[in-house]
This record gives C-alpha cells, sequence and structure tokens, in this order.
C-alpha cells in the first residue's frame, strides 16, 4: 500500500491548488517562449553588434577588443556589425599552418591556436568588408602589417607572462 504524504486527501482544495500550480505553470511557459522568441545564434556575448561564439580558447575582452579596433582601423568602423565571430577548436580547420580561419555567411570562424589567432580577425575583417578572396585591395597590404604588429605584440606579452 503506498505511503500517505503529508495527510493531504483528494477533495477540492488539492484540486484548487494545482489549477493554481497550472496557471503558474502556463504563464512561466509564455514568459518562457516570449524571451525565446527572437531567433538568435548562441552568442557566448555581444558586443557592438558582434556576436561572439567561443568555443575555444579563453580570449580576454581586452584581446577581442584591441583586435576589432584594429579591424576597424583598417576596414572602418563596425565592419564586423552584424557578424559571428567563431573560435573555434583547432580540429576544426585542417590547414598546416598554425594559423587559420574561414568565412562562411556572416560568420568568422577562427581556429584557436592561441591568444594569438585574434590577430586573424585583422584579414578577415577585410573580406567581411569588402570580400575581394584575391586580396586586390590595396588594404590588404595595411591589414597584413597591422596582423604582423598584432602578433608580435601579443607573443611578447606571452611570452612575459611565461617569466
Ligand atoms: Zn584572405
Amino acid at each position: 500500500m503506498p505511503a500517505q504524504r503529508g495527510g493531504s486527501r483528494p477533495g477540492r482544495p488539492a484540486a484548487r491548488a494545482a489549477t493554481v500550480a497550472g496557471a503558474a505553470c502556463a504563464l512561466l511557459l509564455l514568459l518562457t517562449l516570449a524571451a525565446c522568441g527572437q531567433p538568435r545564434p548562441h552568442c557566448s556575448f555581444t558586443e557592438a553588434g558582434t556576436c561572439y561564439v567561443v568555443e575555444a580558447g579563453r580570449p580576454s575582452a581586452d584581446a577581442l577588443h584591441r583586435a576589432r579596433e584594429q579591424a576597424e582601423g583598417v576596414w572602418g568602423a563596425g565592419v564586423l556589425s552584424g557578424w559571428t565571430v567563431r573560435l573555434a577548436p583547432a580540429t576544426d580547420c585542417s590547414a598546416s599552418s598554425d594559423a587559420c580561419a574561414l568565412l562562411d555567411e556572416r560568420e568568422i570562424v577562427i581556429r584557436w591556436v592561441s591568444p594569438c589567432s585574434l590577430a586573424l580577425l585583422i584579414h578577415e575583417a577585410g573580406h567581411a568588408a569588402v570580400g575581394d578572396p584575391h586580396h586586390l585591395d590595396p588594404r590588404w597590404a595595411v591589414a597584413a602589417a597591422a596582423m604582423v604588429r598584432e602578433e608580435h605584440r601579443c607573443r611578447e606579452a606571452l611570452d612575459e607572462e611565461d617569466g
């Protein structure tokens, strides 16, 4: 025989409690649906209209901000607005170089090898801005120089951290 719990009995009071609970759940469900109503990618965070999806690495907000600023310096303010920047595990990319990135529809995928991989954003932002798969725009040279500078600065900072 099942144990009775708390001396509760079936009857009107219990049924009424269940109805109130049901209403509360329905309200909660509505609120939840309202919150989920707008389509959104699973951003780890957003900044200035850019959705960042962090699947690999632990980028500091400072590093992301700096990479973005440099990208905007070359390609114009808001160049990454409306784009998703995905930091993916290194296995997501088959290139043999120690850094690579992919451009998908409104999404830049950066293979996370080290915090210095973020420098790639300066280059990829150019594809976001002008497409130009053959790198004919004269600003690619500016972007390349900025990328080299940023990688250098980043490596020095990492060396200092290592002692
Ligand atoms: Zn390119």
